[in-house]
């Protein structure tokens, strides 16, 4: 017997589907977990970012496992779930291409300006006889990692071809990496043109680039962000974005999601998405079976496939 798996509600049926084949007991939770299904919960699935409280850990009492569908694990309470003798699982490595994929794809379209030169044509003003405003060079440009792990690499070795240079920051240098290290956001910030953000969310990474890190991108910068929306403070990146002190964002994460700022809704020079950097059918379906593999395993006794190290 496996218990009964509790499901976070609102999770996708790209991983719903899976869940259903694979035999588990499923059931969505709403509200607080009643007396009869905290008892006989052995499982939580969550969606990358969404929370797992320590409340609701000890509210469960045969909890064995809270598999997160996404490596982003910022929402559930790691140290206190260990603390339980919880083990909490994640999706890394299948989502990494998916996603610095996007990065790219942000990057181009944000120097590029393609959504408003696409919209400059639909409406009828290319027709009309007016150019569309002349837009940014991507090629040859200063790009700076924030978080050089596995998405960042991905990130990095898509930004080599452009032919610019490559500088990056973590909290401590990578091993065997030619690229330039910066000891702060700022410092990286202060020596790029386009800072891509792929860090952790959470509280060691909350508001991260800040308003000194917007003033030392300057007013020819460019910020991209598929990291979490909380790792920006949105309220100084739109400051900056309406006074001329940056020239554009490509942003696929917002602080307070799905609710996006009207401001930036607006801002011409936003490139904006609905946090989408995993959301290809191949990357889902891969990252909805590690999931599943995860839970089979810890249920029945054996060691997690991806279990969270931190
Ligand atoms: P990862 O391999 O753990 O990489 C995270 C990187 O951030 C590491 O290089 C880490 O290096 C660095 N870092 C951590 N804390 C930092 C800090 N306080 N200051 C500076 N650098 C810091 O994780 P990943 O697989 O690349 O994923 C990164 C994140 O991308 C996820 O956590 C998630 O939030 C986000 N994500 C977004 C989407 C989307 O749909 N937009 C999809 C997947 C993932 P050090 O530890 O040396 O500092």
């Amino acid at each position: 017997m496996t218990g009964l798996v509790l499901l976070a509600p609102g999770l996708p049926d790209s991983l719903l589907t899976p869940l259903r084949a694979s035999g588990l007991n499923l059931q969505t939770l709403k509200g607080a977990p009643s007396p009869e299904q905290a008892e006989a919960t052995t499982a939580y699935v969550v969606f990358g970012g969404s929370p797992a409280s320590a409340d609701l850990v000890d509210a469960l009492p045969n909890l064995k496992i809270i598999a997160v569908h996404g490596v982003g694990y910022d929402g559930v309470d790691v140290a206190h779930a260990r603390s339980r003798g919880v083990v909490v699982t994640n999706t890394p490595d299948v989502l990494t291409e998916d996603v610095a994929d996007l990065a790219l794809a942000l990057t181009l379209n944000t120097l590029r300006a393609l959504p408003a030169a696409e919209h400059h044509l639909r409406s009828g003003r290319w027709g009309a006889g007016e150019r569309a405003p002349l837009t940014r060079r991507a090629s040859g440009r200063r790009y700076g990692v924030l978080g050089l792990g596995r998405i960042g690499a991905a990130i990095a070795r898509r930004l080599e071809p452009l032919g610019g240079s490559i500088a990056y920051h973590s909290r401590r240098p990578v091993e065997g990496v030619a690229y330039a290290y910066h000891d702060s956001p700022e410092s990286l910030a202060e020596a790029v043109d386009v800072l891509i953000i792929a860090t952790p969310g959470g509280a060691a990474t909350e508001k991260l680039v800040n308003a000194q890190v917007l003033a030392a991108l300057g007013p020819d910068g460019v910020l991209i962000n598929i990291a979490r929306g909380g790792v920006v403070d949105e309220e100084a990146l739109i400051s900056a974005l309406i006074e001329d002190r940056l020239f554009g964002a490509g942003l696929d994460v917002f602080a307070h999601e799905p609710s996006v700022p009207q401001a930036l809704l607006d801002h011409p020079r936003c490139v904006l998405t609905p946090h989408v950097g995993s959301a290809t059918v191949e990357t889902r379906a891969a990252m909805a079976g590690l999931v599943v593999e995860n839970l089979l395993a810890v249920l029945s006794g054996a060691p997690a496939i991806t279990p969270v190290s931190a």
